[in-house]
This record gives C-alpha cells, structure tokens and sequence, in this order.
C-alpha cells in the first residue's frame, strides 16, 4: 500500500486520541515497513522484480515474515504499546493504545490490498495471505486505498492542502499501479535494493508532509475542539 495511505491512518487515530503525537502516529502506522526496508537491504527479507516491471503486480514480495506477518504485527504494535507505557506511566495508556493500533493498521490495510505474501508467523509459511489485488487488478487496489486515505482525511477534518497532496500522490502512483501507463518502472527490474531505498525516501518525505499539511484543519465543529 501506498506511504500516504498507510500513514494517513494516523489522522484517524489522532482524532480519537488527540493526546496522542501526530508525527509519531505516522511514523507508528510505517513501522513495519520501516523494518521491511532494514531487513530487505541487509537480506534477511527478499524481494523480487520481474525484467520489464510494468505494474506493482511485477512486485513479488517472496519473503518479509517478521515484518510482515500477523503475528509479528501484533507483537510489534504490543511492544511499541508497553513502551510508551513504560516510558510515560499510566497517564500514557491512551497515547500507548494510539501507537499501537497505528502499528497494527499496517498488516491489517496489506492483507486488503496485497498479493498473498503475509504469513501468519515466521517459520509458518506455507499458507499465506492477502486479498490478491496487487496481483490481479492494481488500479482497484489503488482506487480502495486511495478511498481510505480520503476517509481518514474526512474524519480527521483535513485541510484543502492536504486533500491536494493526498490526490496529487494517488496520481503520481498511477504508473506503477497500471500496466498501460509506463514512465520507465521496467528500470526496476531485479532492483530490488534500489526499489527498497525508493520506498524508504518516499515514506520518509510522504510522513514529513502529511504532518506538515495536517497541521491545518477545515473549520468543522469537532475538529475545532480537537485542536483546542
Ligand atoms: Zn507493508
């Protein structure tokens, strides 16, 4: 799934738990893939790139079990939890809660979107799942996931900006979502440290920006005393 739409899942959880930092919401909700780039460039994990990519469907994520699987999601999302609770006591619990469903959003948007790559635990393989829509029709998936970043942009009250942003990324990702629209993904072929980087930068710069937009909200009554 897109950066933006994975991190827009912050603005949902923000909005239920306001006391809860935004930056670190995005940052929690690209946690797993945070670790999916680590462990992909050291070689733990594999990805394959088909010669003459045309579509994420050409994107074979062979082998992510500890950073993508459900087991290791919910681990992870139980201890990002228990450390913010550590850290900040009971009076953290509500931003402990945040965190962590924001790093369990991660496996639970893939499994909608992705080919079946998720196994349910490392070393339990050989059954593995996801909806297939990477694989089959990626212009639908793109279509969906777009639909929930715009659902959690409504629900949080976004801005004009970042309703631009959101829309201007969702276009800038046609090429690699559609067979028919090629601007040169066909170079990524058996790439996969550099389309690994790729993912990397632009989760990087798309959190950056979501949080910078974010900052400004319609004037709708309840996002009006959320920011009070
Ligand atoms: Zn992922």
């Amino acid at each position: 799934m897109q950066a933006i739409n994975h991190a827009a899942t912050a603005l949902i959880l923000k909005r239920k738990f306001p006391s809860a930092p935004l930056f670190g919401l995005i940052l929690a909700t690209e946690a797993v893939e945070y670790l999916w780039v680590g462990l992909n460039l050291i070689g733990i994990e594999r990805t394959v790139i088909d010669d003459g990519m045309a579509s994420v469907a050409d994107i074979h994520l062979e082998h992510m079990p500890f950073s993508h699987s459900i087991v290791t999601s919910f681990l992870a999302a139980a201890a990002v939890g228990l450390a913010v609770l550590w850290r900040g006591g009971r009076a953290a619990s509500a931003v402990a809660t945040a965190m962590a469903l924001g790093v369990l959003s991660h496996i639970v948007l893939d499994l909608l979107v992705h080919a079946p790559d998720i196994a349910l635990a490392p070393y339990f393989d050989e059954v593995k799942f996801g909806s297939g829509l990477y694989a089959g029709v990626p212009m639908t998936a793109l279509a969906l996931e777009t639909l929930w970043g715009l659902l959690c942009w409504r629900v949080y009250g976004g801005g004009w900006k970042l309703l631009g942003l959101m829309a201007l990324l969702a276009l800038a990702a046609v090429p690699s979502y559609s067979a028919n629209v090629n601007v040169g993904e066909a170079a990524l072929g058996g790439q996969s440290t550099v389309f690994a980087l790729t993912i990397l930068l632009q989760m990087l710069v798309t959190s950056a920006l979501l949080w910078h937009f974010a900052r400004e909200r319609r004037a709708c009554p309840a996002a009006g005393r959320l920011a009070a």
